[in-house]
């Protein structure tokens, strides 16, 4: 019985390797169907002794499972074999090396964020996202701004279709409004980031652009003043550039903050005045200030017990001053001559 095996162990194999894929089905019935040679051995097991009936089985099992791999073998071989005489009928030689993927990297604005992100997080800061399509009172109303306040006509805003008996919506000009849906979801004290794309309808030139990045940054707590302020500024630039950063502080107004200012940058392109600096030399980089009582209040913080600070950094404008680039419209352009000049590092 065992030399019956072997024996059709040894020819099933020898017949599977030629067979063709025709051949292979009738193969397939031959040896393992119903009526098959190993089915009709294995009828025979029954008159065997007791004692051989285990060693026998198992190597009946050993030549069925070689019988049913040398079958699909031989089937996936025919079939790469059809496959590659279709593609040489068509011209592909599918040995040669694929195009392959150039390695990405992050975009300059996202790389900043992710910076600053991690710089935050280990000052203590959570980082908060808001929505982009933002209600009229989360961007405007909430933020001191009322409805008059020519501060919405400055903004050019982008609203969307007003919908009946609905919030009155718009893409958020700023990322202010995180401010307010940070503070009332977490509540005072609290040191939270926003990073966010914005929306303005501007006419665009080398510093404006329709869309582009900020990151908000807010701190309330008991005792909150201007050189609490002042320091994060210094600490935020510090670490970006590397470098001291010449800066300048002047007042700025801003509705949602009392008293405002604006911290600018010396212009990296000039000594003269260029394009990005407007001739001045300087770059605005920074508004920010005390948050205002309203804002407190319109939050839900009893603005008696805590005072705050909060600033705007321009994602954007700051990627654009560390790597030297002068045009912002680059930044939205998805043009891979500009996004491929960033070092692969700078993503992660
Ligand atoms: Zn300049």
């Amino acid at each position: 019985m065992r030399d019956r095996l072997e024996e059709l162990r040894r020819r099933a194999l020898e017949r599977i390797a030629d067979a063709d894929a025709g051949a292979l089905d009738e193969l397939h019935g031959a040896l393992l169907g119903r009526s098959g040679e190993l089915t009709a051995l294995l009828r025979g097991l029954g008159g065997l002794p007791a004692e051989e009936r285990p060693l026998v089985g198992r190597l009946a099992n050993e030549v069925k499972s070689a019988i049913q791999e040398a079958l699909e073998a031989r089937r996936d071989e025919l079939r790469r074999a059809a496959l590659e005489a279709d593609l040489a009928g068509a011209g592909l030689d599918p040995t040669l090396p694929g195009a392959g993927r150039p390695p990405g990297a992050a975009h300059p604005v996202l790389a900043v964020a992710r910076e600053l992100q991690d710089l935050f997080r280990s000052l203590g800061f959570v980082v908060w996202e808001g929505p982009e399509v933002e209600t009229e009172e989360h961007n405007f109303d909430a933020l001191n701004i009322p409805p008059d306040h020519p501060a919405r006509d400055v903004q050019d805003t982008i609203w969307l279709v007003d919908e009946p008996g609905r919030p009155r919506l718009c893409l958020r000009t700023h990322t202010s409004p995180v401010q307010v849906r940070a503070l009332r979801e977490l509540g005072a004290p609290l040191q939270v980031v926003a990073p966010g794309r914005v929306f303005r309808q501007e006419a665009q030139d080398a510093t404006h652009e329709h869309s582009f990045h900020q990151m908000e940054g807010l701190v309330v707590d008991r005792g909150i003043g201007v050189p609490h302020m002042l320091h994060a500024m210094s600490v935020l630039l510090e670490h970006v550039f590397g470098r001291r950063i010449e800066t300048r502080l002047r007042p700025g107004f801003f509705p949602f903050v009392e008293p405002g200012f604006e911290l600018d940058a010396r212009c990296p392109f000039c000594r003269a005045g260029c394009r990005v600096c407007k001739g001045s030399c300087w770059v605005e980089l920074m508004p920010g200030g005390l948050v205002h009582p309203h804002v407190l209040e319109a939050a839900g913080v009893d603005s008696e017990e805590y005072s705050g600070f909060a600033f705007g950094l321009g994602l954007s404008r700051i990627a654009m001053l560390k790597w030297g680039i002068d045009d912002i419209r680059w930044m939205m352009s998805g043009d891979l001559r500009f996004l491929g000049q960033f070092p692969a590092q700078a993503g992660r």
